[in-house]
């Protein structure tokens, strides 16, 4: 049987290094995409072993002429659209370079496939932070946005170029809607990696403290390897559609950080709470229905959040260096 083509942007990521092992485990010819295939960074797919499974190409998503010559070259079956600037405080600082690059990626993919009239199913990494301001929880798949940041806003407006091709040139385009998933490949900004690795740095006496900001909003945070299988499962089905894939449940930030303390034994006191680090914006609580990726995408998740602690700080600490 010819083997299955899948193009995954950004992955170098963390979510980009899961899909492709999922996907080399399914017998894909995978091609990745990265800004500067110069300088990019092997450690994720080398940390899974599966280096030798990637064709990377450097691919400007940018450029609508660099998305049309890696199209007509490989007609992939699928793209996975995980390339973006992901992180929502950096999109307060650069809300122009997060909104110019992660909407004008998606429209140049999708407009791309459409006119060289490709059959390549399309999967858009869209994101809970869309949602923003809600009045009722769970969210699901049509409660409606009101985002609250930068990044939020850019993701929001992906969300519905998809939505937009899909409904107006029968282009197939799953918009996955995500909640917060770790692992151990998460970058160091992110909060869950940060509490982490610089409790892991206090423990063995290279750091002070943990400086975090507002830590008593809640969020829904699940497994980063269970969550990619998602993804794939949306491109398998026979109509594009949107799901959310969340644990259903939220905690809050300050439990993460008690529950990591406790596990390795460190005093309360090394938490420094600094109103600085504070968003100009916030969502209070945010968790999900993911009964619909469930029961249409066959997609199990029953992880308690502070299982998955379990494994992030073990495999931390198993792989600590300075
Ligand atoms: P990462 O930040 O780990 O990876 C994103 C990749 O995008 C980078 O490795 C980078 O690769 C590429 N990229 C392209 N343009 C930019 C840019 N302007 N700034 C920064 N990076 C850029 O993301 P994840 O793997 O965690 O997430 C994958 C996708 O899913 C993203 O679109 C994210 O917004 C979305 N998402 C993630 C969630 C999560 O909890 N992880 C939750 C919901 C949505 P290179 O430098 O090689 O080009």
């Amino acid at each position: 049987m010819k083997k299955k083509v899948a193009i995954i942007s950004g992955i170098t990521g963390q979510d980009g290094a899961y899909l492709s092992a999922l996907l080399a485990k399914e017998h894909y010819t995978i091609i990745g995409l990265t800004r500067s295939s110069h300088n990019f960074s092997k450690k994720n797919f080398l940390y899974l072993n599966i280096d030798s499974e990637i064709i990377i190409e450097e691919c400007d998503l940018l450029d609508f002429s660099s998305i049309i010559k890696i199209l007509i070259k490989y007609k992939p079956d699928e793209f996975y659209n995980l390339a973006a600037q992901s992180s929502v405080g950096v999109s307060f600082e650069q809300p122009i370079g997060t909104l110019n690059y992660n909407t004008q990626s998606v429209l140049n993919i999708l407009e791309s496939v459409r006119l060289l009239q490709l059959e390549t199913k399309i999967y858009q990494a869209s994101s809970s932070e869309m949602f923003g301001k809600v009045s009722t929880l769970p969210v699901d798949e049509h409660t409606p946005f009101h985002p609250l940041s930068p990044y939020a806003i850019s993701k929001a407006s992906g969300f519905w170029i998809g939505v937009n091709y899909r409904e107006s040139y029968k282009v197939f385009c799953v918009n996955g809607i995500l909640f917060n998933h770790e692992s151990y490949l998460r970058s160091p900004n992110f909060f869950v990696k940060k509490v982490i690795r610089t409790s892991l740095e206090i423990k063995k006496g290279f750091k002070n403290e943990l400086r975090v900001g507002n830590i008593d909003v809640k969020r829904d945070f699940g497994y980063a390897p269970d969550y990619v299988k998602a993804m794939w499962l949306s491109l398998q089905q026979d109509k594009p559609d949107d799901y959310l894939i969340c644990s259903g449940t939220s905690i809050y930030l300050r439990e993460i950080i008690n529950y990591t303390f406790d596990y390795l034994n460190i005093v309360k006191t090394k938490l420094v709470e600094d109103p600085k680090l504070f968003r100009p914006t916030e969502m209070n609580d945010m968790y999900g229905d993911n009964s619909k990726a469930k029961s249409v995408l066959g997609w199990d998740y029953n992880q308690s959040f502070f299982s998955v602690l379990d494994i992030l700080i073990e495999e931390e600490d198993k792989n600590f260096k300075i």
